[in-house]
C-alpha cells in the first residue's frame, strides 16, 4: 500500500536545499545569503531571557513586537502582519488570496519560493522574463495583469540575480496596478540597497491599500535560525486573512525577543550593511579580474554566468564541475541550475578571510 496524497502533492515542488548542513567541520557557507556575523550580545540575552517562561504559549497576537515594529515604522500595528520568517507570510498570502482560475504574476529567475505558490493553490502562475540587465521587467509584468490575477509579486533587490529597480519604477508599478491585485515587494535584503533609504517605499503604503512590503529578521539582523519575518501593508486586510489561514502559534517566544531586541539596535544594522558593502566592492571587482562579470549588486550577495556557453547542458556541466571544485576546497556556493538559471553561481559576502578563500577556490577551479 502507499499513501494517496492531494492532488497538489504532485505539484508542489521540493525546495532546492543547499548542502552542507550535516557537516561538521569549517565550511565557507556562502548558499544561503546569510549574515556572517553571529547575533548581537544584546539580542542573545533577550532570547535567554525568554528561555525561562517557554513552558508558556507565546503572543498569538506578537503585540509587542507589532507595537515596536509599528514605532519604528510609522505603520499602524493593525496593519503589521508577523510570521515564522517571511516565507511563512508568502505562503499565507499565496493561501488567502489564490485558488484555482486565479492567477500570480512575478519574474523569474527570481526567489525560490514563489513556484509553491501556484502549485499549493492551484492558481496559473504566470512568470514574466528578467531583462538583459538581470532585473524586473515591470512593463512586462504590467501587460500580464488580468482580472483573474489576484497577487504580484516584485523582489527588490531580486534574489537570485541581485539587482534593483529604482522606487520610482516600483511607485510607477503599482500605480497601474489595479486595486483587486495584492501587490507584494519582497524586500529582504532591501538595507544593503545603495540606490535608494530602505524606509523609501513606506510612503507608498499610504497611497495604496493592496500593497504590501515584506520584511526579515533572517538577513541583516541575523536571525534566520529563528524563523522571524514581517509584512507592512496598506490596509488591515492581509494581515487579518494570513492570520485566518494559520495556526494561531506561527511565531515562537524566543523569535519575538529576539526581534523586539533586534529592533533597538538599527546603528548594527547600519555597521553591518557597511562592512557588507565594502566586502561587496572588493569581491566584484575581484571575480571581474578573474574575467567573470558579476551583475550589479545591490544585496549581500553576487551572481555570475560561468563563461557563455550556448547550449544548456554544457552550461549545466561547466556549473556542476566548479560546484564540485569549490565544495572539494570547503566552500559552498548556490548554484544557478536549482534557482532557475543553468550556468550561473550565486554567492553570498562573506567575512573578508571567507570572500578570500572563495576566490582562491574559484581562480583554482576556472
Ligand atoms: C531570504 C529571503 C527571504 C527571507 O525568508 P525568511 O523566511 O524570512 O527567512 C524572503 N525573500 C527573499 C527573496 C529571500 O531571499
Amino acid at each position: 500500500m502507499t499513501l494517496e496524497f492531494s492532488e497538489r502533492i504532485a505539484r508542489i515542488p521540493v525546495y532546492p536545499v543547499a548542502g552542507g548542513y550535516a557537516q561538521q567541520e569549517p565550511l565557507v557557507r556562502l548558499a544561503s545569503n546569510e549574515s556572517p556575523y553571529p547575533p548581537l550580545p544584546e539580542v542573545r540575552e533577550a532570547i535567554e531571557g525568554a528561555l525561562s517562561t517557554l513552558n508558556r504559549y507565546p503572543d498569538p497576537t506578537n503585540s509587542i513586537l507589532r507595537a515596536r515594529l509599528s514605532d519604528r515604522y510609522e505603520v499602524p500595528a493593525a496593519r503589521i502582519a508577523i510570521g515564522n520568517g517571511s516565507c511563512d507570510i508568502l505562503l499565507a498570502a499565496g493561501e488567502a488570496l489564490l485558488e484555482p482560475g486565479a492567477e500570480l504574476v512575478y519574474s523569474w529567475p527570481s526567489f525560490s519560493i514563489y513556484p509553491h505558490l501556484g502549485a499549493a493553490s492551484g492558481a496559473r502562475a504566470v512568470t514574466v522574463p528578467l531583462d538583459a540587465e538581470e532585473c524586473h521587467d515591470l512593463e512586462a509584468m504590467l501587460r500580464e495583469i488580468t482580472v483573474a490575477t489576484r497577487l504580484a509579486i516584485v523582489c527588490n533587490p531580486n534574489n537570485p540575480t541581485s539587482t534593483a529597480l529604482a522606487l520610482s519604477d516600483i511607485a510607477a508599478f503599482v500605480a497601474e496596478v489595479p486595486n483587486h491585485v495584492c501587490v507584494i515587494v519582497d524586500e529582504a535584503y532591501c538595507e544593503f540597497n545603495l540606490l535608494e533609504d530602505p524606509d523609501a517605499s513606506l510612503e507608498l503604503l499610504d497611497r495604496h491599500p493592496n500593497l504590501v512590503l515584506l520584511r526579515t529578521f533572517s538577513k541583516v539582523h541575523g536571525l534566520c535560525g529563528l524563523r522571524a519575518g514581517f509584512a507592512l501593508c496598506g490596509s488591515e486586510d492581509l494581515p487579518r486573512a494570513v492570520d485566518q489561514v494559520r495556526q494561531p502559534f506561527f511565531c515562537n517566544a524566543l523569535a519575538q525577543a529576539a526581534a523586539v531586541e533586534a529592533l533597538a539596535h538599527q546603528d548594527a544594522v547600519i555597521e553591518r550593511v557597511t562592512r557588507t558593502i565594502a566586502e561587496r566592492l572588493s569581491v566584484d571587482e575581484r571575480l571581474r579580474a578573474l574575467g567573470l562579470d558579476p551583475a550589479l549588486s545591490q544585496a549581500n550577495f553576487c551572481w555570475f554566468a560561468l563563461g557563455d556557453r550556448s547550449e544548456i547542458g554544457q552550461r549545466e556541466e561547466a556549473e556542476a564541475e566548479v560546484m564540485e571544485g569549490l565544495r572539494q576546497r570547503g566552500v559552498l556556493v548556490r548554484g544557478g541550475g536549482a534557482l532557475g538559471r543553468a550556468g550561473a553561481l550565486r554567492v553570498t559576502y562573506g567575512t573578508p578571510e571567507e570572500n578570500t578563500r572563495f576566490l582562491e577556490a574559484l581562480a583554482e577551479v576556472l
